[in-house]
């Protein structure tokens, strides 16, 4: 499976040709945990899920990196505003480390509920600090700082490739600079390294450095902590489209000047999720969680199935209304797959030919650029081909589902004996045991349910149980 990825450098499809054999380094700007993630972050990561499972799907061994940054995100990526940490402190009364700590966890729930894999390595900002500052020492060491006002900046006119990837016209950054700059900038766009005098006097998260006493600038922890997972030179990075004119820039900017060498091969961005205000946003009120959804009847793969029916690479506008239409869909695919494993059908160990035309041309999508609207169509072909054996199309089914991630295999076969009311409590009670984390209670609710003869397993989308033949 040859896989073509659109790369953001090059503005075009390029044949995924990893750094080494059969292996795929890859990097996903994480959450600031300073608020729980918004629908719009989540499709971005939904986005880089269907990467990485295509990357193995297709054989790669792939090793998954995602910071999470909880500290030094101001509210501007352009070294303005205030710390998003400190603003949430100050406005919730919790310290930043239990916001930090509270925000990452309500984020890897979100992620699990999304049948997003977690990444294989997961790296916090305030554990790398080290690693950030010898980047900085070794910028310094080749001339690529300079410190004003306390703060360590790099400067952009040493690095002849500013801007390349965002196309951004130097000349124009500097006529059409913001009438806000900090004054200590030489050129409006260079960033800072290293704070030491923060603007703001109760910043609690400082460390030492040869600089002083201080923290780092937003941009470095990824440029510091890919390389240390990834070595420093990877196959891809990705995130959003909003990080390409800034974030992704000044990373590019720092990790090449350091090394001397060429970064990131592939570079991959996911198109932006917009509501009814255009610009999805967490600063004003109630905004769309995945909570919320899940408050108005949703479950979470009625979003994961909604974001799989947009390319990643195009705009996608939330409603609930659209967000009904991808859970009936949901359903109707769901009962389809249920109506298959009526009977006790058994997915077949090996694909016959009309099966497998299915799933090569659901290949060949996936494979161009991740082209899950495409894919899904040929799931839906494949699930309601009545000339081909159940067995045979639950097949396909779970096969394409190691990309889409929609649990197939998990839904209950057709006819299945509706759960008696006491049995049907008791599992309730138990994922409310769950939640709470009581799992002893949890753990005495199983026995008693297995007693009954009734088997459970947990999965993202909640308890599914199955009674014993
Ligand atoms: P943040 O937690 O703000 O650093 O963002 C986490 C990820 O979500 C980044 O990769 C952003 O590029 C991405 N992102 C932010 N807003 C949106 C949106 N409305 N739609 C899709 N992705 C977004
Ligand atoms: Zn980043």
């Amino acid at each position: 499976m040859n896989i073509f990825l659109y790369n953001t450098m090059y503005r075009e499809l390029r044949e995924f040709k990893p750094l080494k054999d059969e292996e795929a380094g890859m990097y996903a700007c994480g959450p600031t945990v300073y608020n729980y993630a918004h629908v719009g972050n989540l499709r971005t990561y939904i986005f880089e899920d269907i990467l990485r499972r295509t990357l193995a799907y297709a054989g790669y061994r792939v090793t998954h990196v995602m910071n999470v940054t909880d500290v030094g995100h101001l509210t501007d990526d352009q070294d303005d505003g205030e710390d998003k940490m400190l603003k949430s402190s100050r406005e919730t009364g919790m310290s930043v480390w239990d916001i930090a700590e509270y925000y990452t966890k309500a984020f890897f729930k979100d992620t699990t509920r999304l049948n997003i894999l977690d990444p294989h390595v997961v790296c916090r900002a305030t554990e790398h600090i080290d690693d950030m500052i010898e980047l900085v020492k070794r910028l310094e060491k080749r001339g690529h700082t300079y410190e004003a006002g306390g703060n360590i900046y790099f400067s952009i006119d040493t690095f002849d490739q500013y801007g390349r990837m965002a196309n951004l016209n130097l000349e124009d950054l500097q006529s059409g600079a913001r009438i806000e700059v900090d004054q200590n900038k030489r050129n409006p766009k260079d960033f800072v390294l290293w704070f030491t005098k923060s603007k703001f006097e109760n910043q609690v998260m400082l460390w030492d450095s040869p600089w002083g006493k201080g923290y780092p600038g937003w941009h470095l922890e990824c440029s510091a902590m890919s390389m240390k997972y990834l070595g420093e030179q990877f196959d891809i990075h990705c995130g959003g489209t909003d990080h390409i004119s800034v974030h992704h820039t000044n990373e590019i900017a720092q990790s090449e000047a350091a090394t001397g060498k060429k970064w990131v091969r592939y570079w991959c961005h996911g198109e932006f999720l917009l509501d009814d205000t255009g610009k999805m946003s967490k600063s004003k009120g109630e905004f769309l969680t995945l909570d919320l959804l899940i408050k108005h009847g949703f479950d979470p793969l009625d979003y994961r199935y909604f974001c799989l029916g947009a390319h990643y690479r195009s705009q996608l506008r939330f409603s609930f209304q659209a967000l009904e239409q991808a859970k009936t869909s949901r359903n109707n695919l769901a009962a389809r797959i249920a109506e298959l494993k009526k009977d006790q059908v058994e997915a077949a160990d090996t694909l016959d030919a009309p099966a497998q035309a299915y799933v090569d041309r659901f290949e060949a999508h996936a494979a161009k650029d991740l082209n899950m609207p495409r894919s899904l169509s040929e799931l839906w072909g494949l699930v309601r081909d009545s000339s081909i054996a159940p067995a045979q199309r639950l097949a396909g089914c779970y096969r394409m589902d190691l990309i889409l991630g929609l649990s197939l295999k998990d839904i209950a076969p057709a006819g299945e004996e509706l759960l008696d009311e006491e049995s049907a409590s008791l599992i309730a009670e138990r994922e409310e045991a769950r939640k709470d984390k009581d799992f002893a209670k949890a753990d005495t609710i199983r026995d008693i349910l297995q007693k009954r003869g009734i088997d459970i397993k947990d999965t993202p989308s909640g308890t599914v149980w199955r009674k014993r033949v």
